[in-house]
């Protein structure tokens, strides 16, 4: 079913949103860069971009705001966090619209994504009074070791626009309690909900009281301004989520002057249905994870591997859902699949198609779906039936494409599952506990993320977040990710007479 829309305004419905949330119209008209809605492909605004030379004064600024915020204690750091996430309820509505207009959400993930933010924000107000060290046992008589985590220093985010908010939460969030400042390079297909963002914090801040000046920044452009963020000495972690080609990049830069990285990277993700599976379950799940935000989520569901005794039961079942998929515009109908952010994500996608059929893939959907906008590009889902797993199955198409192949026997199945090069999120669909199992054990899935009876998407933010191999490994959000926005040191306190050396050392003057 493909919803035709009505007539929307996306510009001046972007206006009186930014309006409402207390961005300043200086920020995004009479600049140099367009920012577009993928709903029609309208530019919605032109931004004032930064300098090389002004994101590094921005820097700069951080770099002082910190030097300050390290010293508030911890808890009362929470206490901003705990006004940030008030501030994201009372504006919950209004941004989720915005992320809607500027990334092409529906509008339950527009604001499911202000929801994940809102979350985090509670999980870093309870973790600010939960920055623990260890006290470790020590081998000297008298003395007394432990740990303490400090601040680290200017947090740098760069962030992909199919979580235009959300990524920077995680981050933010969990820096700020953890005592440091940060600078946010918003994706340049996305800069309007960053703007947002900020002037979002600005008002928490300033019902803080006295926070230092500076202590979050935005840098508006493209990728050579995140290279700023990238390369400067006064920034020791930068965590940064896009595609695997954006971490072959940051991350030798980072490791080249020993800067720390959260790199988020692309995803392959697949499942696995095996033959005692409860198939409606499986089928609801792998349509969201696979459909769901028009195939534009790092945790997509991309490969499905079927066993050959339910294939026929579950496969029939799943075309007739991408048949009868709603595409629409978010804004003005209540379709479940929006549009891809721009045309070339529609030329991957095509390229993919293509390819695919070249090794013998039989699709399913694929075609553009015209809602009369030139540059909205709105597509049928795409389900490939491939004989084996083989050329664009082995990459990320950044596009609702779903590979399925059936299989016959677990081990050979767990290693195709394994081998590609991604290793974000992975699922398994089984009602036996040895097979579930199997697959959560060392010589399982091989990715960040693997679930049992769930899809690979719709994360959680109480768990760490990220993935293995060309993911980038890293972990951010949940669980104690927040170590990573911290430096440890270890402490030994000697209340004796005396200085017996470790290892029974004696150097006696
Ligand atoms: P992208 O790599 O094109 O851009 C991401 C960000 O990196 C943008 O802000 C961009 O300006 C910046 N950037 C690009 N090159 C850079 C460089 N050399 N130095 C500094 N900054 C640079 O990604 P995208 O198209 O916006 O997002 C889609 C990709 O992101 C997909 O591959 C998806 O899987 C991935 N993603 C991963 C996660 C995760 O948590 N693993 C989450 C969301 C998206």
């Amino acid at each position: 079913m493909n919803i035709a829309a009505k007539k929307v305004d996306v510009a001046r419905e972007a206006a009186v949103l930014l309006e409402k949330l207390g961005v300043a119209s200086d920020l995004y008209t009479g600049g140099a860069m367009p920012s577009f809605s993928p709903v029609t492909g309208e530019q919605i605004a032109s931004l004032k971009t930064v300098s090389a030379a002004g994101a590094a004064e921005k820097i700069e600024k951080a770099d002082a705001a910190f030097r300050a915020w390290r010293l508030v204690p911890a808890p009362k750091r929470g206490e901003l966090v705990r006004l940030l996430g008030e501030e994201l309820r009372a504006v919950k509505a209004d941004l989720g619209r915005l992320v809607s207009i500027e990334a092409g959400k529906i509008p339950s993930e527009g604001l499911g994504e202000v929801q994940e933010m809102i979350d985090i924000c509670d999980f870093a107000v309870g973790l600010s009074r939960q920055l623990y060290g260890l006290t470790i046992a020590t081998e000297r008589p008298g003395h007394r070791m432990m740990e303490t985590w400090h601040p680290l220093g200017v947090v740098g985010i760069i962030s992909a626009f199919n979580f235009p908010v959300a990524v920077w939460s995680w981050n933010a969030a969990l820096a700020l309690v953890c005592g440091d400042a940060v600078v946010w390079k918003p994706s340049e297909k996305t800069p309007l909900t960053a703007l947002a963002c900020q002037a979002i914090l600005e008002r928490a801040i300033a019902r803080f009281g006295d926070a230092p000046e500076g202590l979050s920044q935005v840098l508006i452009g493209d990728r050579a301004i995140g290279e700023v963020l990238v390369d400067h000495p006064k920034v020791p972690l930068v965590s940064a989520t896009g595609s695997t080609r954006m971490g072959r990049e940051v991350g030798p830069r980072l490791a080249k002057r020993f800067a720390r990285a959260i790199l988020e990277l692309g995803g392959n993700n697949a499942g696995i249905v095996c033959p005692s599976a409860d198939l409606d379950m499986a089928l609801r799940a792998i349509a969201f994870g696979a459909m769901g935000t028009a195939g534009q989520r790092c945790t997509t569901l991309r490969r499905l591997f079927v066993h050959e005794s339910v294939y026929d039961q579950l496969v029939p079942r799943l075309k007739k859902a991408y048949q009868s998929v709603s595409v629409g515009n978010p804004l003005e109908t209540t379709a479940l699949v929006g549009p891809l952010v721009d045309k070339a994500a529609f030329d991957n996608m095509q390229k993919a198609i293509a390819e695919a059929k070249g090794h013998g893939g039989v699709v399913t959907g694929g075609e553009r779906v015209e809602l009369g906008y030139e540059n909205g590009f709105y597509v049928k889902p795409a389900l490939v039936e491939m004989p084996k797993q083989e050329g664009p199955v082995l990459e990320e198409t950044f596009a609702p494409i779903l590979y399925v192949i059936k299989y016959s026997d677990f081990d050979a199945v767990l290693a195709e599952h394994n081998a590609v090069a991604a290793g974000l999120s992975s699922s398994i669909f089984t009602r036996d506990m040895q097979e579930s199992e199997r697959f959560l054990a060392a010589d399982g899935s091989d990715c960040g993320i693997a679930n049992v009876n769930i899809g690979t998407s719709g994360a959680e933010i109480g768990g760490a977040f990220g993935g293995e191999k060309e993911t980038g490994g890293g972990r951010e959000s949940g669980s104690d990710a927040w170590k990573a926005y911290m430096r440890r040191a270890t402490n030994t306190v000697n209340y004796s007479k005396a200085l017996p050396l470790a290892q029974g050392v004696s150097f006696d003057i």
